[in-house]
């Protein structure tokens, strides 16, 4: 027997922040819920005992039923800009911080509860979510977890037993979903707008403490931090664009400071490399295009290095110039990490001269060509051991393949490494697996319409190891037909 004290041993340290920081909230309690899905292997990171979990214990705190020993349920106060439009109050409107623990290497995480119910930044929204949001957040966060990418994780999810209001009656669902923060560049902006400087200060001593602990050491802490936040998000960035990740909403108010994937919504992987590629239907002037999130990104971090100006040493003219110069390494850390990512997905290990040309000569005819992204790379470290064939057939004109495969070729003979090798270490970056968009929603469907969870759980198992060719996830490998194509992604808000 666990003790139930002991099950989730919380330590709050946002709750300790100042009051303005956040407000009390009581999750809303399911009238029957049940649990879909526990990620066991997360709660036992998280030195959580998963049995107690599924207990009916457990199941009481997943979903929302008691407040665990420990816990000081918060929603937490952030403003953001959405579509480029600053809203001075947004916060957790359908979210409740549980509370935070200390995982097994000692890394402070929290744990919310989303979709728990109206809190005080609620507005006009009801807090509630629906079932198949929920299961798209839980599949597409573990799979970029699977695939390497920082994001936030899923615990688990259950039904609530009772509908939510949206175009029509959907089933209601929670999801626990765990963070290294939820702390958002809106949530200095929420300081920023009121001119709370002593509010940023603190706020800022909290997320150096928590998440970037080399800037505490440093001559100048603030532009530290500014740096490294910088530097995950270019970071970040690059690997979204090298797993053809796109995020949907890159509202500021959606951009962790500790540089995680956060706040899926219609979130979406492309399938044919296009960099104009838009999956949110609420994305209508393509702001958040697959090209366009590093671009987002930098600006997005504008917005964050404007809330520190007044930490910044020397008067507000200094300041500038320094915000202005961390702001401008972000084009060079991103590329870095992006070329870098790249290089490795075409089978390269060393840098030279011309490889920036080589790749963009294969992404523009891959562009031209109508090639599926995901199927292409790892199609490519076959032609490697001397099978063209799978790569160029996914051209529409497969000679454009051939004529750039005379160049990568000649660039793969100056370094010397074994072909097999080679292949090895590209299906190490290049997944042969990916959420499918069409088959995300297929699988919500058959969630939603059926109460039939067998595709979600067998693509939460298939994509916990996207590097793996699969046999029996073949279908899952597969593009989607013309008459399968999904347009548009809805959050579901
Ligand atoms: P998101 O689209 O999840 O990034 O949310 C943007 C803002 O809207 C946040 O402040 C959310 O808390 C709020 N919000 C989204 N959905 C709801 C809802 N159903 N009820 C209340 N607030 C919501
Ligand atoms: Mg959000």
């Amino acid at each position: 027997m666990v003790d139930a004290r002991m099950a989730m041993p919380f330590d709050n340290s946002f709750a300790r922040l100042p009051d303005r920081f956040f407000a009390a909230a009581r999750p809303l309690r399911s009238p029957s819920p049940q649990l879909i899905e526990l990620n066991e292997r997360l709660a036992s990171d998280l030195g959580i005992d998963a049995a107690w979990l599924r207990s009916a214990e457990g199941l009481d705190v997943l979903s929302g039923h008691t407040i665990a020993e420990g816990s000081e349920p918060i929603a937490q106060a952030y403003a953001g800009h959405q579509f480029g439009n600053f809203v001075p109050q947004l916060g957790d409107g359908r979210a409740i911080l549980l509370g935070e623990v200390m995982d097994g290497q000692g890394r402070r995480r929290d744990i919310q509860l989303k979709g728990a119910g109206r809190t005080a930044f609620s507005r006009g929204g009801d807090g509630r979510a629906a079932l198949g949001p929920v299961l798209r957040e839980y599949l597409v966060s573990e799979t970029m977890a699977a695939l390497g990418v920082p994001t936030t994780r899923a615990l688990a999810a259950v039904t609530t037993g009772e509908p939510v209001a949206r175009e029509t009656l959907l089933p209601g669902a929670m999801l626990t979903r765990v963070a290294s923060s939820h702390i958002r560049v809106g949530t200095f902006q929420y300081f920023a707008s009121r001119g709370d400087v002593e509010a940023i200060r603190v706020l800022a001593d909290h997320v150096i403490a928590r998440h970037h602990p080399s800037a505490a050491v440093s001559q100048n802490r603030y532009r530290s931090l500014l740096d490294a936040v910088i530097s995950a998000q270019a970071d970040l960035v690059a690997r979204w664009l090298l797993v053809g990740f796109i995020h949907g909403v890159m509202n500021t108010d959606n951009v962790s400071v500790a540089g995680e994937t956060i706040d899926y919504g219609p979130c979406a992987f492309m399938d044919v490399y296009d960099p104009s590629t838009v999956f949110s239907s609420i994305d209508r002037a393509g702001r958040y295009a697959y090209g366009n999130q590093p671009r987002i990104a930098q600006w997005n971090l504008t917005r964050f290095a404007e809330t520190l100006l007044p930490l910044l040493d020397g008067g507000q003219e200094a300041a500038i110039e320094q915000a202005q110069d961390a702001l401008a390494a972000f084009g060079d850390i991103f590329e870095r990490a992006y070329f870098g990512g790249l290089r490795r997905k075409v089978g390269l290990a060393i840098e030279e001269d011309g490889d920036v040309e080589l790749i963009n000569s294969l992404l523009t005819r891959m562009t031209a060509n109508q090639v599926d992204f995901t199927l292409f790379f790892r199609a490519l470290g076959r032609a490697v051991e001397g099978d063209d064939e799978p790569a160029r057939a996914l051209f529409i004109d497969p000679t454009a393949f051939d004529a750039w495969a005379d160049d990568w070729r000649l660039r793969l003979d100056r370094e010397r490494q074994d072909a097999g090798d080679r292949r090895a270490h590209m299906d190490t970056v290049n997944p042969a697996l990916i959420p499918r968009n069409h088959q995300v929603e297929a699988m919500i469907a058959a969630a939603v319409s059926d109460a039939d969870f067998a595709p979600f759980r067998r693509m939460l198992d298939v994509l916990s190891r996207p590097y793996d060719e699969q046999l029996t996830a073949e279908d899952l490998a597969q593009p989607p037909l013309p008459h399968e194509r999904v347009a548009a992604t809805f959050c579901g808000t």
